[in-house]
C-alpha cells in the first residue's frame, strides 16, 4: 500500500546532525497520520508521499524546516533562590514565558547567584539528518482521522 493522505505510517528512524552525531536514536518506531495533520515535518511527509513499506531514505532538514531557528530572546536568567532544588545544568524545567504560555527551559549554566535558562527547543537551529525506513503503511481508521493522530502500539495513547 502506498503512503497517501489518511494512511497510518510506521517508521524506523534515527536523527543525526550533518557530522553524524546522534541526536535521537529512535529506539522505538514512530507512527504518524499522513496527510498534513502536523504529526511530523512537512518535508518528511513530502519525501514519503507515494512510497511503500521497505522504502529507505536519508533526508536532511534545515533548521527552518525542522525545529526552527534559535531565538536568542528566549534566553533568560532567574535568581538561584527561585530555582527548584535538584535541577542540574543540562536539565529541563517547565515555566511560563512572558505571555504566560507554558514553556520548557533548558538549564544552560549557573553563574554566581543566577541560573541561565534557554527556552529554545534543544534542536532549534540545528540541521537534522533523518535516516528512515518505512516499516508499515495501512489505512487510518475513521476515529484516527477524526482525532488527527494514529492509535496503537507506536501511536497516541489515551
Ligand atoms: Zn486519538
Amino acid at each position: 500500500m502506498k503512503i497517501e493522505k489518511d494512511t497510518a505510517v510506521t517508521l524506523q528512524y534515527k536523527v543525526t546532525d550533518p557530522s553524524g552525531k546522534v541526536l535521537d536514536d529512535g529506539k522505538d518506531p514512530m507512527a504518524y497520520l499522513h496527510g498534513g495533520y502536523g504529526n511530523t515535518f512537512a518535508l518528511l511527509e513530502a519525501a514519503l508521499e507515494g512510497r511503500e513499506a521497505g522504502f529507505q531514505a536519508r533526508i536532511e532538514l534545515a533548521a527552518k524546516d525542522a525545529f526552527g531557528e534559535r531565538d536568542e530572546t528566549l534566553l533568560t536568567s532567574i535568581p538561584k533562590s527561585q530555582f527548584p532544588p535538584g535541577v542540574k545544568v543540562g536539565g529541563q524545567l517547565r515555566g511560563q514565558d512572558e505571555s504566560g504560555r507554558s514553556q520548557v527551559f533548558t538549564v544552560v549554566k549557573v553563574k554566581g547567584d543566577h541560573v541561565l535558562l534557554d527556552g529554545n527547543h534543544p534542536m532549534a537551529g540545528k540541521t537534522l539528518v533523518f535516516q528512515l525506513q518505512v516499516l508499515d503503511v495501512r489505512s487510518a481508521s475513521a476515529e484516527e482521522i477524526q482525532h488527527g493522530h494514529v492509535h496503537g502500539a507506536h501511536g497516541h495513547h489515551h
